[in-house]
């Protein structure tokens, strides 16, 4: 016997709608190209995503066709993201910091038809748009009399583009499994995958994470994504935050230390949401300043491991709340928040950051699982590690028009393989250990990367550090770290650092030698380029 509840398909169009009925006055604020400050509210933003619907209707987009942006994240893009996927398009969102190859490999794969783009962007398609195949039409973000100077013929602004339609539109309902959006995952080897998102999948995901236990993002909060919103829907934060009702701070382009503080502090932000290395960036500027924050309360940390001095730093020093996050891609991205669970909150400070460095809890809507090499299933137990599954209702079920890839990527009861190495307690507590790929395994027991790592950016005179296995004669293989330091004249000595991690780890943890570079390469995402670090370091030999 079926429910007798209303079946209404689950759309994307129907946040802005909502959000443009019920909060339409509440502000977005984007850093554009032409504007250090554009404002407007819900009500304004839809309808502009409803006369870019009309646009692109009357252009002849129809329903499974991908559209794909190269933008940073301001009110255009926004648009996009609604205008798009509310007729039943993909909005394709591809990485600028990819590669000349990957980009074209992308652009080819996923057939988009139309391209919008932010003027900056423009020497990208004079340099590679002959190889883009597909792309009939160029449209720039940006204002009829602010286009840019260029060689490429036919393009067109997005003002102009947009200018002579209606901003009444009927937001079609279509079955809830219909594509919305499509995101390559950068990877460190092979070509990009691409991750089909959907309506259902969309709308599940933005529910969970908005809710008071994850994210618990409130019609008060200033939010301010710095994870771009061409990176794994800037973490679903553009669907999540109207639902809320919440003001929206776009940043634009530029995130050094300086510009960020300045944003944050001018535009009251009270939540934001990042990768470590802007923190990093964002802590370092407020440090040399010897300033605070006036307004900010809570950063979302995930993407990479957040190290533990840097949950310390913004908690103890700035009274910042933060929640570390760990997902993927595949997962629409979040998959475990660190909050605090209840009969916890009691504890004393140290053993709460210390929950905090966690990679955080499961939550209702992704199950996952640890298991061993034969797939058995591991304890819970906060101890053993193991390859970490997950199941749940927003992840892929597989890779667009890729068999190759899906195939490896599922066990037999169709759980999703992360690649991540993981330990998981008794009240879901997630910690990462390492990448598959990078865990060092030394006289056949792993040693987490990633924990060595942690440990050594603790060090005062340590900007970054990262951690690859090298061979050793008797071990197989033993940890090196590889140190960027703050002062490149004045680098910490080896033993000034080894001394530091002592006792804070096991003892056939420690990195058998320190090797010091003035930069250390990061993947278009923002990871650690540990296959770069493996062939800089190829002739490395352990003394
Ligand atoms: P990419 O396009 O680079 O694959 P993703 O964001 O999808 O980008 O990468 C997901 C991977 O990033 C995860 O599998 C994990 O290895 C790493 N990751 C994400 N968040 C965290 C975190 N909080 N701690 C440790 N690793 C993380």
């Amino acid at each position: 016997m079926l429910g007798l509840m209303q079946d209404r398909p689950m759309m994307i169009s129907s946040i802005l709608s909502f959000a443009a009925q019920y909060h339409g006055d509440v502000e977005i604020v984007s850093v554009t190209a032409d504007n250090p400050r554009h404002r407007y509210g819900y009500a304004d933003a839809h309808k502009r995503a409803c006369k870019l619907a009309n646009a692109l209707q009357r252009y002849g987009v129809k329903l499974g066709d991908r559209i794909a942006t190269l933008a940073w994240n301001d009110y255009r893009h926004f648009e996009l993201y609604f205008g798009v996927s509310g007729i039943g398009a993909v909005l394709h969102t591809v990485n600028p910091r990819l590669f000349a190859d990957q980009l074209s490999y992308i652009f080819n794969h996923a057939e988009d038809r139309l391209l919008f783009i932010d003027p900056q962007f423009i020497p990208l398609v004079e340099q590679l748009g002959t190889q883009w195949k597909s792309i009939e039409r160029v449209v720039v973000l940006a204002p009829a009399d602010k286009m840019p100077e260029t060689s490429v013929d036919g393009l067109i602004s997005y003002e102009e583009f947009i200018s002579a339609e209606s901003e009444g539109f009927d937001w079609p309902e279509f079955d809830e499994r219909t594509a919305s959006s499509l995101c390559y995952t950068s990877g460190t080897t092979g070509n990009p995958k691409g991750v089909l998102f959907s309506h259902r999948s969309t709308v599940l995901h933005t529910l969970t994470v908005a809710a008071a236990s994850n994210m618990a993002i409130m019609p008060h909060d200033n939010f301010l994504p710095v994870v771009p919103m061409f990176h794994a829907n800037a973490w679903g934060t553009p669907y999540i935050t109207p639902t809320a009702g919440s003001k929206m701070v776009f940043p634009g382009a530029h995130l050094d230390g300086a510009r960020l503080y300045a944003l944050l502090e001018e535009e009251k932000v009270t939540m934001s949401a990042g990768v470590p290395t802007v923190w990093l960036g964002l802590l370092n500027y407020v440090k040399e300043q010897g300033i605070g924050f006036n307004h900010l309360q809570r950063v979302l940390i995930g993407g990479a491991a957040a190290p533990g001095a840097m949950i310390d730093s913004f908690e103890k020093d700035y009274g910042v709340t933060v929640n570390h996050a760990w997902g993927m891609t595949e997962m629409s991205p979040v998959g475990t928040i660190g909050n605090i669970k209840r009969g916890h909150a009691d504890k004393p400070q140290e053993e709460i950051l210390a929950l905090k460095r966690s990679q955080g809890h499961a939550f209702w809507g992704c199950d996952l699982k640890i298991v061993d090499d034969q797939g058995n299933r591991l304890p819970e137990d906060g101890e053993t590690t193991g390859d970490l599954y997950v199941k749940g209702y927003f992840i892929t079920s597989g890779y667009y028009n890729n068999p190759d890839a899906t195939s490896e990527a599922f066990d037999k009861d169709g759980w999703f393989q992360t690649g991540d190495v993981a330990s998981i307690d008794k009240d879901g507590y997630l910690r990462i250990t390492d990448r598959s790929k990078d865990v060092i395994k030394s006289g056949g027991e792993w040693i987490s990367s990633i924990d060595l790592e942690n440990l050594a950016v603790g060090h005062p005179d340590v900007a970054e550090a990262a951690v690859i296995g090298r061979p050793h004669h008797k071990w197989d293989e033993r940890p090196l770290l590889i140190i960027l330091p703050h002062d490149q004249d004045n680098p910490p000595s080896k033993e000034s650092i080894l001394s530091f991690m002592e006792g804070k780890i096991a003892k056939w943890w420690m990195p058998d030698d320190v090797a010091y570079v003035s930069e250390i390469p990061h993947t278009a995402t923002g990871k650690i380029q540990k296959t770069e670090l493996r062939k800089t370091f190829a002739d490395f030999k352990f003394s």
